[in-house]
């Protein structure tokens, strides 16, 4: 794998209008990665709701007094509240210059009203990002998934094995596949998520906001393909 470069290390910010930059792709993708990258690359926050409800429970807001007794069931949190938390959340100073999403919008409502959201934060157009991948590849990557029972370090059985087989390098703790990474379960993740995001990739497509990015190769080329449309973002709608 190419080393990352030390352009891609420097930070700058986001060329033209302050926006929301959002990664779609199914699980597998790596879009947890690319945030994580861009968001130092661009001095961008990156968001997730997870974050949002945690921190409206901390601070004992009426939207987390909502929440709360949802997410203690296990209950879905309504869009109404997790939109007023997004829009709460993107009205903080560290947004002034845009912010990262992956994970969120997860559905076709989702989607537009938080381009309703971000018009009336003064925000433009959001670029979304969308990082395909070969559903062989996905395979390969989700199944290969090993994690250490003690310390949670990541494996792949076939693109970053261990040096013995079935045993973490760091602490020498046996090494484990989730259930959730088992293949049927697998199948029906993925079946699940084009259901419900094929969507949104087909609305932000028809209004000229989806950045396509070839997401078959390893992170650090994903990276720079996903730098140079966002170092040309003024172009953007
Ligand atoms: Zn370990």
């Amino acid at each position: 794998m190419a080393a990352v470069s030390a352009d891609q290390n420097r930070a700058g910010s986001l060329p033209g209008p302050r926006r929301a930059v959002i990664l779609l792709g199914p699980p597998g993708s790596g879009k947890g990665t690319q945030a994580q990258r861009i968001a130092q690359r661009y001095q961008l926050p990156h968001l997730s709701t997870g974050d949002m409800f945690r921190d409206n429970i901390r601070r004992d807001t009426e939207l987390g007094r909502k929440a709360m007794p949802l997410m203690e069931r296990g209950d879905l949190v309504p869009d109404e509240i997790v939109l007023r938390m997004v829009e709460d959340r993107i009205a903080h100073p560290d947004c002034n210059n845009g912010f990262i999403f992956d994970g969120f919008p997860r559905t076709l409502a989702q989607a537009e009203n938080l381009e309703r959201i971000c018009r009336r934060q003064k925000f433009g157009f959001s670029v979304v990002l969308y990082l395909a991948v070969r559903p062989d590849l996905l395979m390969r990557r989700l199944t290969g998934r090993r994690i250490c029972k003690l310390g949670g370090h990541i494996y792949n059985i076939y693109d970053r094995p261990p040096k013995r087989e079935g045993i973490c390098d760091e602490d020498g703790s046996e090494l484990i596949q989730r259930p959730d990474d088992a293949e049927a379960v697998i199948r029906e993740r993925l079946v699940a998520y084009e259901a419900q995001t094929r969507p949104l990739v087909e609305y932000y497509r028809a209004r000229g906001l989806l950045a396509a990015v070839d997401g078959n190769d390893g992170a650090d080329p994903i990276t720079a393909s996903i730098m140079k449309i966002l170092d040309g973002a003024e172009t953007l709608k």
